[in-house]
């Protein structure tokens, strides 16, 4: 009985695996979203060289060209 329980735990993470592969093609798709540093919302959206804005607390605020933060 023990045994067959640690064999369906290995058979959960298995299954995991693919889970993981499509958060990964989402958060792909969301890579031009940054975090707000004002609402912490994945909502920062690069509008111009620099220049970024926040679509949920609808702020403009400035970053580094192509990459938010420091
Ligand atoms: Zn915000």
């Amino acid at each position: 009985m023990v045994k067959k329980t640690k064999g369906s735990g290995r058979f959960g993470a298995r299954y995991g695996a693919p889970l993981k592969r499509k958060r990964l093609n989402i958060e792909e798709k969301q890579k031009k979203l940054y975090e707000c540093p004002l609402c912490l919302k994945h909502s920062v959206k690069r509008v111009s060289s620099g220049i970024w804005h926040c679509h949920k607390c609808d702020t403009k605020f400035a970053g580094r060209a192509y990459t938010l933060g420091e």
